[in-house]
C-alpha cells in the first residue's frame, strides 16, 4: 500500500506518491550488490515485472557489463511479448491556446512570440485528410489547456476527426487524446465519442519541482492531475496512458513515481496503464529550462530508463515520439518501445498548410523529421519490424483489463502479429512507395513462411489475397 500515512487532504484528494518512501528506496538501491542486480534481472527475465525498488536497483547499477545485460534482457522480454510488431501513429495538434504556465513548454501562456491557433472543424478535416492520404489510421489529438475549450468542445473535435474519410482505405480507426485532466463528467463525454486511450503526463512526480515549474493556471494543482487517470477510469475509459517529462527532476525518482502511479491504478481499478510515455525535455520557444534541463539524462541513461520500464511493466505499451532522433530511436525500439509516432508536426495546421510547417513555431524541436514512408522503410528494411495500425482489439471491445489478460497468454503473437501484417499490407497496397513496397512484400513473405500455426497461416494468406483484390479493413 502506498498511501502516505501523514498526508493531508487537499480538495478531498490525497497523494499516493510517498516521497519519503521513494527516497529511502533510492538510498537502499545506491551501488547495488551485483548479486542483487542479477536476482532482479532473473525475475525480470521471467516477465514478472518489477517493484519500484527493483527498478531503482537496475537504474542505480553502474557496472557497464551489467547494463548490457539489462539491455539484453529487455530485448528478450520485448521480443517474447510483442514479437517484431511496432504500432505507428501521428500526433494531431488541435489547439496551442493555453492558459497555463508550464516553464518547459512552447505553448506556455507567457510565450507572446507564438502565434496561437485553434483549428476549426474545416481545418481539422483538411489535416485529417492529409494524414489519411499518407496512410495513418491512428491519431493522438493534442490540446493546450484553455477555459474556453471544455469537454464538449474536445468531444466535438474527436467526432470531427472520426467523420473524415478520404480516398483508398482512408479513415481514422482510433483517436487517442492528450488533453488536460477533466472531471468525471467531462471524461464521460470523451468516452461517449469513442476515444481510444486518454493520455496525460504527470511531468514530474516530485512535488516541489512540480510547484516550481507550473506557476499559473489549472495545471498548478498537482493532485487534480495526479488523480486524472482514476477519474478517466471512473468515467469508463479503460485505456489510459501515463508519462513523465524526463529532464525536470531525478530520473530514478520519476521512474519510481510512474510505477507507484501504475500500482495505485491497478489497486483501485484492477488494471494499470495501457501505455507509458517518456518524453525527454527538448528545446522550446521562450523556455530557458527547455534549453538547459536541470536533470539531463545521457543517451545511455535514457536507454536504460526505457529498458527498465519494459522490464518493470512488461505488458504495458511504451510510446516513443519524434522528440528523439532517428538513430537513437532505433536503439530505443530494440530495448522496449512498442509504439512509435512518425512524420510528426507539432503546430496546429502544419500537415496541410506549409506556412505552419516551420521549426520555429512547433511546440518543441522534432528530432526525427523523416516521413512516414521513410520511417517505415527503415524499420522494415533495416530492422525487420512489422509496422502495425491494428485497432481490432479496441473495436471488438478488448480493452483495459481484458487486453492485459490476453496479452499475458501469448495473444499478441496469435492476433496482433497477423493483424499487424494485414494493416501493413493495406498500407503497401494503398500508400507505400515502390521502394517501400519492395521491402514490405519481402517481409510479409518471410513472416508468412515463419508463421508456426498452419490454420492461422491459411486464414492470413486468404485475407492477404483478398486485400490484393481490393478488400480492406480485414482482421482476425
Ligand atoms: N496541455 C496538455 C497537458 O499539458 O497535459 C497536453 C498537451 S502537452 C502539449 C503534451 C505534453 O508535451 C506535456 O504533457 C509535456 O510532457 C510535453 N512537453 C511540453 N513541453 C515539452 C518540451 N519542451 N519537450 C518535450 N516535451 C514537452
Ligand atoms: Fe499548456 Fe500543456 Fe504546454 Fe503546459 S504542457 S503550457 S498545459 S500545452
Amino acid at each position: 500500500m502506498v498511501m502516505k500515512q501523514d498526508s493531508t487532504l487537499e480538495n478531498g484528494l490525497e497523494s499516493f506518491i510517498d516521497e519519503e518512501l521513494i527516497w529511502s528506496e533510492i538510498d537502499k538501491a545506491i551501488n547495488p550488490d551485483p548479486s542483487l542486480v542479477r536476482e532482479v534481472l532473473a525475475k525480470a527475465g521471467e516477465r514478472k515485472g518489477l517493484t519500484p525498488f527493483e527498478a531503482a536497483v537496475l537504474l542505480k547499477n553502474t557496472d557497464l557489463e551489467m547494463d548490457n545485460e539489462i539491455f539484453e534482457t529487455a530485448m528478450k522480454v520485448k521480443k517474447g511479448i510483442y514479437g517484431n510488431r511496432l504500432v505507428l501513429f501521428a500526433p494531431l495538434y488541435i489547439t496551442n491556446e493555453c492558459a497555463n504556465q508550464c516553464e518547459y513548454c512552447g505553448f506556455n501562456a507567457r510565450n507572446k512570440e507564438l502565434e496561437r491557433r485553434t483549428l476549426t472543424a474545416e481545418e481539422i478535416h483538411k489535416e485529417v485528410e492529409v494524414l489519411e492520404d499518407i496512410g495513418h489510421k491512428r491519431l493522438l489529438l493534442v490540446y493546450g489547456e484553455h477555459p474556453k475549450h471544455g469537454a464538449d468542445w474536445i468531444a466535438q473535435t474527436v467526432r470531427d476527426v472520426y467523420s473524415v474519410t478520404s480516398s483508398k482505405s482512408g479513415e481514422i480507426r482510433r483517436v487517442n487524446v492528450n488533453c488536460a485532466p477533466l472531471d468525471v463528467e467531462g471524461f464521460k463525454k470523451l468516452h461517449e465519442v469513442g476515444i481510444g486511450t486518454y493520455q496525460c503526463f504527470h511531468e514530474t512526480y516530485h512535488r516541489a519541482s512540480y510547484d516550481k515549474y507550473h506557476t499559473a493556471g489549472r495545471k498548478k494543482d498537482y493532485l487534480w492531475r495526479l488523480h486524472a487517470m482514476h477519474r478517466a477510469m471512473e468515467a469508463g475509459i479503460d485505456d489510459v496512458g501515463m508519462g513523465a517529462l524526463f529532464g525536470l527532476f531525478d530520473p530514478v525518482f520519476e521512474v519510481m513515481g510512474l510505477l507507484y502511479h501504475a500500482m495505485q491504478l491497478e489497486m483501485d481499478h484492477g488494471v494499470g496503464p495501457h501505455t507509458i510515455s517518456f518524453p525527454r525535455l527538448e528545446p522550446a520557444q521562450g523556455s530557458d529550462i527547455a534549453f538547459s534541463p536541470p536533470y539531463l539524462a545521457s543517451d545511455h541513461d535514457f536507454k536504460k530508463i526505457v529498458a527498465v520500464l519494459r522490464l518493470a511493466v512488461p505488458y504495458t505499451g511504451l510510446i516513443l515520439t519524434t522528440r528523439e532522433n532517428a538513430d537513437f530511436r532505433k536503439e530505443l525500439i530494440k530495448v522496449g518501445v512498442s509504439q512509435l509516432s512518425a512524420g510528426s508536426r507539432t503546430y496546429p495546421g502544419a500537415y496541410s498548410d506549409p506556412e505552419f510547417d516551420r521549426p520555429d513555431v512547433q511546440q518543441f524541436c522534432v528530432g526525427d523529421s523523416r516521413s512516414l514512408d521513410e520511417t517505415i522503410r527503415s524499420i522494415v528494411g533495416e530492422h525487420g519490424y512489422v509496422p502495425s495500425w491494428c485497432t481490432a482489439c479496441y473495436r471488438l471491445g478488448r480493452t483495459g483489463e481484458h487486453f492485459m489478460e490476453l496479452a499475458k497468454t501469448g495473444f499478441i503473437q496469435k492476433f496482433c502479429l497477423p493483424n499487424g501484417l494485414l494493416t501493413f499490407k493495406e498500407y503497401l497496397e494503398d500508400y507505400g512507395t515502390e521502394e517501400t513496397k519492395k521491402v514490405g512484400e519481402e517481409l510479409i513473405r518471410k513472416e508468412l513462411a515463419n508463421y508456426s500455426d498452419p490454420e492461422r497461416r491459411n486464414l492470413l494468406t486468404d485475407r492477404l489475397a483478398r486485400m490484393e483484390k481490393g478488400e480492406r479493413d480485414l482482421y482476425l
